[in-house]
């Protein structure tokens, strides 16, 4: 796999500092671009559909930040975009965990299940944080019609069960965007397995303009996650 094609081409951002993306620890945030979903509501819209938009940020660059700056930190935080769509996924975090000694979490609207079970299984990842966006029948239009309801139902279980097997590893985050009401929330709430609690998150509206255009595009080309 060259360079270009492979996951560090994604490695689209760094936040050297936060304290608030790993809830009671403190980390720094890498993001990698691309998502398998066309959210209307989505808030980082450059980094899910146009990451080539962003500068890249070095393998060594990345290697060079976590060398020097690891012994300060609690924690890695992987984000996006959608990082599961990252090729070699894998290979990224064993050497972010390699360099750093850090915990991992990994952020993800959980569709691609696979992805997530490997990455636990391999311990490549400490914590996941996984986004519940609705009930699942608002998930076409939650998703900008790239997510079935019963796509996102039968993704979504095989993470519960996940999570059930493996309580401390997860949590889950809803984003209370417009189009979902309170009742919606309670059932969102209503899916997860028994001693998981939903945290909700404000919604932060797209930034400008051409992410509505930009995502109009992409819902007419019409890839339905499956
Ligand atoms: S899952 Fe939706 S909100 Fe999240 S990065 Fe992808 S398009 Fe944006």
């Amino acid at each position: 796999m060259n360079e270009l094609s492979s996951g560090w081409n994604h490695l689209r951002g760094i936040e050297p500092l936060s304290l608030c993306d790993w809830p009671g620890r403190t980390s720094c945030v890498f993001f990698l671009g691309g998502c398998n979903l066309n959210c209307p509501t989505c808030h980082n819209f450059d980094m899910a559909w146009n990451m080539e938009r962003l500068p890249l940020l070095s393998r060594e660059d990345m290697r060079s930040f976590l060398r020097n700056r690891a012994k300060w930190l609690d924690g890695v935080t992987i984000t996006g975009g959608e990082p599961t769509t990252a090729p070699n996924l894998g290979e990224i975090l064993y050497e972010i965990k390699k360099i750093s000694k850090l915990p991992i979490k990994l952020d993800s609207n959980g569709m691609l299940p696979e992805i997530l079970e490997d990455i636990l299984q391999q311990g490549l990842a400490d914590m996941f944080a996984i986004d519940v966006k609705g009930p699942y029948e608002k998930y076409p239009a939650l998703s900008g019609q790239a997510v079935t309801a019963e796509a996102a139902q039968k993704n979504l279980d095989r993470i519960f069960k996940l999570a059930e097997a493996n309580p401390k590893a997860f949590y889950f985050r809803l984003t209370k965007v417009p189009i979902l009401t309170d009742e919606d929330v309670e059932t969102a709430k209503g899916y997860l397995p028994d001693g998981f609690d939903l945290t909700i998150q404000n919604y932060i509206p797209p930034r400008r303009d051409h992410a509505l255009a930009d995502n109009e595009e992409r819902r007419s080309a019409g890839n339905m996650v499956d």
